[in-house]
């Protein structure tokens, strides 16, 4: 694997840093309410990676979110220091994990390629055309 496929990110207080190897298997905005409040914005946008191509440096707080589509919890782990989601883990299919596309060194670089939960999306919120939109999700992210 080369170098030019690990994608780094971190926190606002750089306790937590991360890097994954190898390009995202999906990159996905989730609408759903949960993450509206873990993001304190209208949408989250998460990069769908294997969870073994995740190293990450620094402890992570974890809340177990037992609100998902599946009744099985998604952990949700966040830096204990300034707060900031780093990764999400459904449970229920824990093979593959959530980033948030925000902590990343370089967060432009992923637009989001679905848009999930959109029953729960905002009213002022424009997705871009031609970009595929699901009412629901695989799961929440
Ligand atoms: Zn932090
Ligand atoms: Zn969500």
């Amino acid at each position: 694997m080369s170098e030019s496929e690990i994608i780094e990110g971190g926190c606002n207080c750089r306790h937590v840093q991360y890097k994954l190897h190898g390009a995202p298997l999906a990159v996905a905005a989730c609408h759903c309410r949960n993450c509206q409040r873990q993001s304190g914005s209208a949408y989250s946008v998460n990069l769908v990676v294997a969870a073994d191509s995740v190293a990450i440096k620094g402890e992570l707080a974890c809340y177990e979110d037992p609100d998902s589509e599946s009744g099985k919890p998604v952990l949700r782990e966040f830096c204990p220091n300034c707060g900031s989601p780093i990764r999400s883990i459904p449970t229920a299919s824990p093979a593959m994990v959530a980033i948030k596309a925000g902590t990343l060194d370089n967060p432009g670089a992923f637009p989001p390629a679905i848009h999930i939960w959109t029953c729960q999306m905002l009213d002022w919120v424009d997705v871009p055309e031609g970009v595929p939109q699901f009412p629901k999700g695989p799961q929440r992210a």
